[in-house]
């Protein structure tokens, strides 16, 4: 756990935060609350302040003086390369930390998976102290600082948000240019989370906190910077990474960033498709995908993204945890064998509600080409994913019975394949017929024409 002595300049609130400190309940919408997984009831407790976004008495500068802490992180953790950029640019005389998600993950204990530095120098300055980088991005432009292996360490500007735009009524609060260079402190209060704006100063050993994030990472807790809602509806896809990190991290979030989640849950409609496609990615493949889709459900985060799942869900037998067992198995093979591949995690995730769309139909790839065709527009899902989902629900009757034919020899068959095994290890016996083979010839592709199937149960749509 986090050690160190925090030097305090002045408390005031954090922004947004004046009534985060009543210690009530999570909010969620109605039907998830009687679900059985007691673990996957968010509460944070304990919400009082312990530091502060700026000092009340401003110091003379005008800055703000972030609260430092002083602690040694792990050398054994820290990446020697990152290390080597950011006493590079120190010693050129410009301000430079490790910051973010390599930070974040340190003071909990864990190894980060990369590690990105931030620094006052312009990315011109960086280029010249670095003959092994190049400068990427038109928009923002970033140095990729680079080492063996392929080993790429991304060194940042500092840069603040936006100014408030005259032209953004308040219901249009998206983001949509954030390309301005800015100091240390307008860099911290920029970022989307506390826990994701703390910045590790390597020569003194210190930490710098302009916004509350060490005590929210003492208390494990998931809370934006700034107001919650606003933060949501200028980029709604940090609600997924809300979960993300909630989820992985195994972090609460605290009840004023749960109540916004499921406040903003609709603006995720407006968000770039392609970024969605990719946080839901995010979300399957870190290990954590049971407790992160179950977050997205019952914050109703899945109904604005997946309704074909969450009206599944709404819809099953009671005692018919086939969505959730499948998604502990993915969970189980990632810890143990790391990131399963993208049409696995789509197949899974999607296996139970096409399962069945296409029960009894004649044409099953026609079936699944249906009931794909929503998320394919909602998410910009690539025809490659969806065309390899379409092909391996269609085929599974016959691979389960063990008939493969011409596709045992094409390249997606191992996949198919590994779908079928995750569903045999995660339903046992239940996994037995678990896409019964229709009458007649099932080989889709080959087959086109007419879709015969039992017509399906009435759905009872879930109250948000
Ligand atoms: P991970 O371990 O999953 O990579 P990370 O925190 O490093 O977690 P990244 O997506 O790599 O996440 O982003 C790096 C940092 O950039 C974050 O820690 C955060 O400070 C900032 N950031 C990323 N996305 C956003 C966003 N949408 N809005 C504001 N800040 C963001
Ligand atoms: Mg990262």
């Amino acid at each position: 756990m986090v050690s160190g002595s925090p030097q305090k300049r002045g408390a005031a609130p954090r922004d947004g935060d004046d009534d985060a400190g009543d210690g009530r309940a999570l909010g969620e919408p109605a039907d998830a609350r009687d679900h059985e997984i007691e673990e996957f009831r968010y509460k944070v407790e304990d919400m009082e302040e312990e530091s502060s976004a700026s000092g009340s008495e401003p110091p003379d500068d005008g800055r703000p003086r972030p609260t430092v802490h002083q602690l040694e992180l792990d050398e054994d953790r820290i990446d020697p390369d990152a290390a080597k950029v950011v006493r590079r640019l120190v010693r050129g005389g410009y301000e430079a930390y490790l910051v973010g998600g390599c930070v974040r993950d340190l003071l909990l204990g864990r190894r980060p998976k990369d590690f990105d530095v931030c620094t006052s120098a312009r990315p011109d300055d960086v280029r010249r102290l670095f003959r092994n980088s190049r400068v990427i991005g038109r928009r923002f432009r970033l140095v990729h600082v680079l080492f063996g292996g392929g080993k790429v360490i991304e060194t940042a500007t500092f840069r603040r948000a936006p100014e408030a735009d005259e032209d953004r009524g308040a219901d249009d609060l998206l983001i949509r240019n954030d390309n301005v260079f800015g100091e240390a402190h307008q860099d911290a209060r920029r970022r989307d989370f506390t826990i994701n704006a703390l910045f590790y100063d390597l020569e003194r050993g210190e930490v710098l906190d302009w916004v509350g994030g060490m005590p929210d990472i003492e208390k494990r807790a998931v809370h934006t910077i700034g107001k919650p809602l606003v933060r949501f509806l200028e980029d709604p896809v940090r609600i997924l990474r809300a979960i993300k990190f909630s989820a992985k991290l195994d972090l609460g979030i605290t009840p004023e960033t749960y109540d916004a989640i499921v406040e903003a849950r609709k603006a995720l409609a407006r968000a770039a498709k392609p970024r969605l496609f990719e946080e839901i990615l995010r979300l399957m493949r870190e290990g954590a995908a049971h407790r992160a889709l179950f977050l997205c459900w019952e914050t109703g985060v899945m109904d604005v993204l997946l309704p074909e799942l969450s009206t599944f869900l709404a819809d099953r037998e009671e005692d018919d945890d086939r969505v959730w067992q499948l998604l502990q198995e993915i969970d189980r093979r990632t810890i143990e064998n790391g990131p399963l591949d993208d049409v696995v995690l789509w197949t899974v995730l999607l296996a139970e509600p096409l399962r069945e769309a296409c029960d009894g139909a004649r044409d099953r790839v026609e079936m699944a080409h249906e009931f794909l065709e929503g998320v394919v527009d909602r998410l910009n899902v690539p025809r490659r994913i969806a065309e390899s989902i379409r092909r391996i629900v269609a085929l599974m009757p016959r691979l389960e019975s063990g008939r493969g034919g011409r596709f045992s020899r094409t390249p997606l068959y191992p996949v198919a394949m590994e779908v079928l095994d995750i569903y045999r290890s995660a339903l046992g016996d239940a996994a037995e017929g678990a896409f019964d083979a229709p009458e007649g010839p099932s080989d889709g592709a080959a087959i086109a024409g007419t879709t015969e199937r039992r017509p399906r149960r009435r759905r009872r749509r879930r109250k948000p």
